[in-house]
């Protein structure tokens, strides 16, 4: 038994998730979970919480379904998260977070492992060398962890690149929610290249980018380009979230969106042209700009 809850199943609640969906027009839509409601889920809440569990549990309307998201072997415990995950979050904030709740101190194998030692190799928000692209190392000066770069920065001098950074991101947003893409686009690509000059590439910052730009140029209704950088923010969302997690389930979730959009744009250009063969074929995605409004 992995996490020893000593809480009645009456306390172990459950949140209902909310598909979070825009106008009637979007094609694409995103789901966060958002508290509706609190429900007693008296099954399910016998199962004991792991900070790497080998289940997921999905709610539809009023029905909780466990889901095995890898393999479990005879005699294995089903083991669920409680909602401190060892991709989302510390081993002391866990803990901290499921004593508050469920009054127990968790010591499933993640949170021991964690407890010996931090995890080996590099932080995910690690920045790196703007010559060789090796991983900075140090605290207030950073040297180039490559042998033959003698490359060195101060962390304040990274720290105020990732805040301008941060505030062309935000400002990019603004023009993709105003539907100015191609602005939104420039200043996208721009952000790209300069995040790649200083940031690991499972940084944050940089699934970000390249998830705003799917976004993007799905609203433009460019689907090839919005699959190709929302496999690329997939890539980060698998190194830091796993590949069982909910926010990869999310990742390829809008991706299979994509590609069905784009499958139907194809199909629908098709017939047009076998009805009307004069019709200039043209970019899918200009012929559906005007109608689509995507939210990824
Ligand atoms: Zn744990
Ligand atoms: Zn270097």
């Amino acid at each position: 038994m992995e996490g020893k809850a000593r809480t009645s199943v009456l306390t172990h609640f459950s949140l209902f998730p909310l598909a979070l969906s825009g106008s009637e027009e979007n094609l694409i839509t995103d789901s966060r979970q958002v508290r509706l409601a609190t429900g007693l889920f008296p099954v399910i809440s016998l199962l004991n919480h792991s900070c790497s569990p080998n289940t997921s549990v999905s709610f539809i309307s009023t029905v909780a379904t466990v889901r095995a998201s890898q393999q479990i072997r005879k005699g294995q415990e089903i083991l669920h998260c409680y909602g401190p995950h060892k991709n989302r979050m510390g081993v002391a904030e866990r803990r901290q977070k499921l004593r508050s709740q469920y009054f127990f101190d968790c010591n499933c194998p993640p949170c021991e492992r964690e407890e010996q030692g931090p995890s080996q190799g590099p932080g995910r928000e690690a920045f790196c060398c703007h010559r060789c692209r090796a991983l900075l190392q140090g605290d207030d000066v950073l040297s180039c962890g490559s042998t033959s770069c003698t490359e060195s920065v101060s962390r304040d001098h990274l720290v105020s690149q990732l805040q301008d950074l941060q505030q062309q991101v935000g400002i990019a947003r603004k023009l993709l929610r105003n539907g100015e893409l191609e602005g939104a686009i420039q200043l996208l690509l721009g952000c790209q290249h300069d995040a790649e000059s200083f940031l690991l590439a499972e940084h944050g910052m940089v699934g970000e980018i390249e998830d705003d730009l799917a976004q993007a140029y799905a609203a433009l209704g460019d689907w090839e380009k919005s699959a190709t950088h929302l496999q690329k923010s997939l890539r980060v969302v698998e190194v830091r979230h796993g590949p069982s997690s909910v926010e990869m389930g999310h990742e390829l979730f809008k991706l299979a969106q994509i590609f069905f959009n784009g499958f139907v744009c194809q199909q629908l250009l098709i017939i047009c042209y076998v009805q009307s063969p004069g019709l200039e074929m043209g970019t899918p995605g200009r012929a559906h700009r005007s109608s689509s409004t995507m939210v990824l």
